[in-house]
C-alpha cells in the first residue's frame, strides 16, 4: 500500500541533509512502527509525507497504492486515503468540531468525486463512529481541540480517523505528553480500526506504546535510514537492552 524508495530529504533552509535514503514498504491489513533514537529523522519522514513546507525532496518516491504522493498538495494526499494523525491537532477557536471534521470529510469527498453529506447526514455518521469507539459525542460541540486534554485531543484524533476512514494512517507520537492513559486511548482507537484494507505507520518514540498496539513489524531508524526490521520482539530489545547492539549489528556507527 504505502511503498518509500530511496527518499531522500534536506532542509530547504540550510544545506542539512536529513533522509538519506530510506526503503519502506506496508502492506494492506498490517501495522508498521518505526523506533530510533533521538534525532534519527522519524517526524521528518512524516512532515514530508504530509506535504509540510521546509522540506526538499532531492530523490527517492513515495506511493500509496501505486499513486505518487510527494508532489501532491496535502489534501489530495488526504483524498488519496493518507491520514496524518498530528496534522489535524491545532486548536482552532470559534469552529466546533462537527463543523470541522464535516469540511474535511466533504473536501475528501469532493476531491474524490463524491457526493457531499449535508450536516444532518453527516451528524448520524458522526455519531455512530463516536459511539463505537465510546467516545462522548458532547466533545463534539466544543471548539476544535480549544481546551482540549492531552486525552481529549487523543479522543479527536482516532474519532477523526474514524469519521476520514483513511487507507493509510501514520500517527507520530512524539514524547510529549502522552501518558499511560493517552496511550492506552490511542491503542484502543488503532486496534479497533485495524482492518484488512487499511495500514498503519505508527512511530514511536516508546517502547511502551507497542505493548497495546502489536505490531506487524518494526522498524528501526538511525541517521536518515531505516537501517534494521523485525518483528514485534524488536521493541522489547529496545527495551531492554537500548539501540546500541541493534545498531552495532546493523553495521551503523555508535
Ligand atoms: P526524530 O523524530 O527521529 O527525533 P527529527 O526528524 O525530528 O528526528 O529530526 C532529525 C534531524 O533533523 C535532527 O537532527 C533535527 O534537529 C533536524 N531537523 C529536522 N527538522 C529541522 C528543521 N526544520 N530545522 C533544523 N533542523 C531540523
Ligand atoms: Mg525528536
Ligand atoms: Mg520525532
Amino acid at each position: 500500500m504505502l511503498k518509500i524508495s530511496n527518499l531522500h530529504v534536506q532542509l530547504e533552509e540550510e544545506d542539512k541533509v536529513i533522509l538519506k535514503g530510506v526503503d519502506l514498504e506496508v502492506p494492506a491489513g498490517e501495522v508498521h512502527a518505526i523506533m530510533g533514537p533521538n534525532g534519527s529523522g522519524k517526524s521528518t519522514l512524516s512532515y514530508v509525507l504530509s506535504g509540510r513546507d521546509g522540506y526538499e525532496v532531492t530523490a527517492g518516491t513515495a506511493t500509496l497504492d501505486g499513486e505518487e504522493l510527494l508532489g501532491l498538495e496535502p489534501e489530495e494526499r488526504a483524498a488519496a486515503g493518507l491520514f496524518l494523525a498530528f496534522q489535524y491537532p491545532v486548536e482552532i477557536p470559534g469552529v466546533g468540531n462537527l463543523t470541522f471534521l464535516r469540511t474535511a470529510l466533504n473536501a475528501q469527498r469532493k476531491a474524490r468525486g463524491e457526493e457531499e453529506l449535508n450536516a444532518a447526514e453527516f451528524l448520524k455518521i458522526v455519531r455512530a463512529k463516536a459511539k463505537a469507539l465510546d467516545i462522548d459525542a458532547e466533545m463534539l460541540k466544543r471548539p476544535v481541540n480549544v481546551g482540549f486534554s492531552g486525552g481529549e485531543k487523543k479522543r479527536n484524533e482516532i474519532l477523526q480517523m474514524a469519521v476520514l476512514e483513511p487507507r493509510m494512517c501514520i500517527l507520530d507520537e512524539t514524547d510529549s505528553g502522552l501518558d499511560v492513559d493517552a496511550m492506552k486511548l490511542v491503542s484502543a482507537g488503532v486496534n479497533a480500526l485495524r482492518s484488512p484494507d487499511r495500514a498503519f505507520l505508527v512511530i514511536t518514540h516508546y517502547q511502551r506504546l507497542l505493548d497495546h498496539i502489536v505490531p506487524d513489524v518494526v522498524h528501526i531508524m538511525a541517521d536518515g535510514r531505516i537501517v534494521h526490521s523485525g518483528g514485534p520482539e524488536l521493541a522489547l530489545e529496545v527495551e531492554n537492552n537500548g539501540y546500541a547492539d541493534i545498531l552495532k549489528s546493523a553495521g551503523e556507527r555508535v
